[in-house]
């Protein structure tokens, strides 16, 4: 197979429920800075509404403690507070910083939300980025290490004033996992939810797989790779959803924690496997890895498989997938 350069990967659930008699429940919203979509069935309709209802529920529940965009939320009083005195927080919360220093570890610090040490000085929508002398001075606050919790009490404390965290590249596929864990619990058994890039599907639908179809961003009509799954989840980071280009080179929302700087070794990935929380984390880790040790840590994965476009706009499989070339 050759592709274009500059491709670009997405990802397209193909509709298939159309002329399916079975109740299906479709849901949009927005939360997270993002698109919530969710489908639901269930023979009982009435149940299959109140799911969907709870689905976008949650997502603004999560956005209002994990956002940095609202003051009032968590994440941000520990921003403001968290290097003065530990801060006891919600499980939610602690469960989410526990599992990303879980992949700082797994990664060897490629995902690290104290990225956002230097982070919150790019402004992709204006055009804004730190300069060489804040990238000099402030690098070192990236660090995981940085970030104590404390499991006695539930509280987070940072041994600096200068660190910051931030759970974008997480938080959406810990929401999406609350929310097909809470539709479970309700008596659902086939659902399909998504935040923005990331995606997970519980059972089938209704005997036939999910089809996911990976298309080609230049050309709608095209899909390279159809995929067909039941109980995954799946995630996509690119380049191309928040960034500005100067002079040629692309500043975008996936930082390299070494540099401080955008990371450029491809242009997207997108990964499979059980949960969100997990496909999430890692689609953003193996980004910022690069291709040869994104796919060695993925081949050292159980259940987790992925695709990644490298700058020249070659496709690389993880093991697991290498029949889909
Ligand atoms: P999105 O779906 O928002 O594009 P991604 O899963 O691709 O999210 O993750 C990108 C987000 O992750 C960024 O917007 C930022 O909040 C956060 N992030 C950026 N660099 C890192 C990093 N090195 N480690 C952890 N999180 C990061
Ligand atoms: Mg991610």
């Amino acid at each position: 197979m050759r592709f274009l350069p500059f491709f670009l990967l997405s990802l397209l659930i193909t509709s298939m429920h159309a002329g399916f008699a079975d109740p299906w429940v479709v849901r949009d919203g927005q939360a997270m800075g993002t698109t919530i979509h969710t489908e639901v069935w269930h023979q009982d309709l009435q149940l299959a509404e109140q799911v969907a209802d709870e689905v976008i529920n949650i997502m603004n529940h999560v956005d209002q403690l994990m956002s940095p965009y609202i003051e009032s939320s968590e994440l941000s009083l520990v921003n403001r507070q968290a290097s003065q005195a530990p801060v006891q927080i919600s499980d939610e919360l602690f469960k989410v910083i526990e599992r990303s220093i879980f992949y700082s570890e797994l990664t060897h610090g490629a995902f690290d939300i104290t990225y956002a040490s230097i982070g919150y000085m790019y402004d992709f929508r204006e055009a804004i980025r730190p300069s060489r002398n804040q990238l000099d001075s402030h690098v070192r606050y990236i660090n995981y290490k940085n970030i104590v919790l404390d499991p006695s009490d539930n509280s987070v404390f940072f041994r600096d004033p200068n660190v910051r965290i931030d759970l974008g590249g997480i938080a959406k596929g810990f929401a999406v996992d609350l929310a097909i864990e809470k539709a479970a619990q309700s008596g659902v058994e086939n659902i399909l939810v998504t935040a923005g890039g990331d995606s997970r599907i519980l059972g089938d639908r209704a005997g036939r797989p999910w089809v996911i179809g990976i298309r080609h961003p230049m050309d709608k009509n095209r899909v390279i790779a159809k995929l067909p799954l039941a109980d995954e989840s799946l995630s996509t980071s690119g380049d191309y959803e928040r960034y500005f280009d100067e002079d040629g080179v692309r500043y975008h929302h996936i930082i390299d924690p070494k540099t401080g700087d955008s990371a450029r070794d491809v242009r997207s990935v997108t990964i499979l496997g059980p949960q969100a929380m997990d496909t999430d984390a890692l689609s953003t880790s193996v980004f910022v890895m690069g291709p040869k040790k994104g796919l060695e840590l993925l081949d050292r994965l159980p259940g987790i498989e992925g695709i990644i476009v490298d700058q020249n706009g070659n496709l690389l499989f993880s093991t697991g997938l290498q029949n889909l070339r």
